[in-house]
């Protein structure tokens, strides 16, 4: 409810009242206290109404997300970080802290599921950790502790995520800076290189002759690339050896005799 609303809503009882108290000398005492009853029923729920709305106004003005809070509130920031690390304490065991390393696990295997649902379903309770603390608190501290946790699981999935590798190897992610120094990958790598040169060489031979003509061979210049080198070297060779002249066609159309 609104304050102009409730301001309205007062007026009107304050008006009801006053008619009340004039005809109250021309109306049986029965009729005045009824009537009065029932403003002062309705006056009690308006009142209950706006407490309720301001209280949950207020509740949710004064909330806070956790960056707002690390940015202008260090005690406050400060209050959830360690209420966070007594829940830790108090649900993974005493040697878990939230302070601890990111690399080391809070959580064993096979108590992942008992500490998630204890944290979904945390309560305050008199004596626990977030007993003597404010929702917001409380609620930051949870959220802190869950993004940790799963933090943890995710770079656990990371690791035995399996992945798959050209040569046909198949395992997990962990495992690859080991694989690709293993001599079956090494070998592959090798016969694969191997392999892509000879194509590219097979591809040079058959382009670099551009044409043959009365004892002139013709070859194109081509972008240059170990392979291409082999397979001019190759055309100048055998052009020279049949006592053939070789003349360069370049990209831009000019042409040069070889030397
Ligand atoms: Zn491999």
């Amino acid at each position: 409810m609104t304050t102009q609303t409730n301001d309205a809503l007062q007026k009107e009882l304050d008006l009801l009242m006053d008619v009340l108290e004039e005809v109250k000398d021309n109306i049986p005492e029965g009729q005045y206290l009824r009537g009065m009853n029932a403003l002062g029923s309705i006056h009690k729920q308006k009142r209950n109404t706006t407490t309720t709305t301001n209280r949950l106004g207020s509740a949710l003005e004064s909330w806070k997300t956790l960056d707002e809070i690390e940015e202008d509130d260090e005690d406050l920031y400060d209050e959830i970080i360690e209420l966070a690390d007594d829940i830790v304490f108090e649900i993974c065991g005493e040697d878990s802290s939230i302070y601890s390393d990111s690399s080391y696990n809070l959580v064993h295997r096979g108590q992942e599921k008992d500490v998630f649902d204890k944290l979904i379903n945390y309560k305050p309770e008199r004596g626990n950790a977030g007993y003597e603390t404010t929702p917001m608190v409380l609620h930051h501290a949870i959220q802190l502790i869950m993004s940790r946790l799963f933090d943890d699981t995710f770079h656990e999935l990371e690791i035995v995520r399996p992945v798959s590798c050209q040569c046909g190897w198949r395992g997990p992610q962990g495992n690859w800076d080991r694989h690709i120094t293993n001599v079956r990958h090494q070998r592959w790598i090798n016969a694969e290189n191997e392999r892509k040169s000879q194509k590219r060489l097979a591809e040079a031979r058959e382009i670099i002759i551009a044409r043959r003509e009365s004892g002139i061979v013709f070859l194109n210049e081509l972008h240059s690339t170990p392979e291409s080198k082999i397979a001019t070297v190759e055309a100048i060779h055998a052009a020279e050896s049949a006592g053939d002249r070789v003349v360069f066609m370049c990209a831009d159309g000019t042409m040069s005799w070889f030397a």
